[in-house]
């Protein structure tokens, strides 16, 4: 851990910087001269030297789409590389804060600067916000050192990028790491087709809960829709509806056909442990993979940072049952 000298602000719209219009709150340019501002007239911030680029457009978070973590991800590799800035800040929308956190988290894998992502749940210009304790805690971090990596910083929590969630829509700390169980083997090395310098693509994914109703012609509809990637929320340790053969039948044609499909679990605590029931090994055994304990974000991001490289199904299987970042071992 080092501190940082040259920081990059990287603005990418968010409730942070919204401003009132007639049809509600809206990213609003123009940060920069607000956030000098307020640190100017708040002489105990702190003193860290910064720069802020906004990205364009800017965006309410919950119009985020992956070619807009491509964009995120090339001004964070540009800024290190060519402007050598030494740590980056990236403000973003709450609602999809934490997907942008675990999709950066496997996407700038060896890019070795600390990356934090926070925004706030109210306005930095409405009263008792806390856009300005979120983003002036985040500069104290970078001012004392924090760790290599992507981490998500809100309400006082420094939370690792990929192990993040957003559970409340409307409390200042609207994130946590919920105690998912943690397991597996950790990659030796990161080959460098996984690392920050590897182009990536768009690549059609989907995320489907299972669910009491669940039937086989959904998942085929979704299948057919040209997905090469799914994450499947069963329930519990990894089971699902396995006594319904048309759905398991639908599950290894998608697997033949070249689908990558990973398990994570509905709960909020544990993992997916196939073999705990007979109902959760014949998931398995139709082709899904298991991710542990990863969120949703996690598993949503890795797909896309592995298939979107344009790795083939088997090597993306495998590096998917890998730890990569922490996401899924201690
Ligand atoms: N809809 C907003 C966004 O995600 C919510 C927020 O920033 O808190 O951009």
């Amino acid at each position: 851990m080092r501190a940082v000298n040259n920081l990059l602000v990287l603005y990418t719209g968010g409730t942070i910087g919204m401003l009132e219009t007639p049809q509600g709150l809206a990213p609003g340019g123009g940060f920069e001269a607000r956030m000098r501002d307020y640190l100017a007239a708040h002489r105990e911030s702190p003193g860290i030297r910064w720069t802020l680029r906004e990205l364009s457009p800017l965006l309410d978070s919950a119009n985020m789409q992956q070619a807009n973590w491509l964009a995120m991800c090339d001004a964070i590799v540009e800024a290190v590389k060519k402007d050598g800035h030494d740590g980056i800040l990236v403000l973003h929308g709450t609602d999809t804060l934490a997907y942008s956190a675990a999709a950066l988290s496997f996407l700038l894998l060896g890019l070795d600067v600390p990356v934090v992502l926070t925004g706030s749940m109210l306005p930095a210009g409405a009263a008792d916000s806390d856009a300005w304790s979120n983003l002036c805690g985040a500069l104290s971090l970078f001012e004392s050192g924090v760790e290599n990596g992507v981490h998500l910083y809100f309400a006082g929590q420094l939370l690792h990028g990929a192990r993040a969630s957003k559970l409340r829509s409307e409390a200042f700390d609207a994130f946590t790491a919920l105690p998912r169980y943690r397991e597996g083997q950790r990659a030796e090395q990161v080959p460098a087709v996984l690392t920050y310098c590897q182009p990536r693509v768009a690549v059609n994914l989907a995320v489907l809960p299972v669910f009491p109703g669940l039937q086989a012609a959904h998942v085929r509809a979704l299948i057919d829709s040209g997905v090469k990637g799914l994450v499947l929320e069963c329930y519990g340790s990894g089971t699902g509806p396995s006594d319904d053969q048309a759905l398991l039948q639908v599950l290894s044609d998608a697997r033949q056909r070249g689908v990558l499909m990973v398990a994570i679990s509905q709960c909020t605590q544990g993992s997916v442990k196939f073999d705990t029931y007979a109902a959760g090994s014949r998931l398995r055994d139709a082709g899904l993979v298991s991710a542990g304990g990863m969120t949703r974000e996690a598993a949503l991001g890795k797909l896309f940072a592995l298939l979107g490289a344009g790795l083939d199904v088997a090597t993306a299987q495998h590096w998917f049952a890998l730890d990569l970042c922490g996401e899924r071992a201690q």
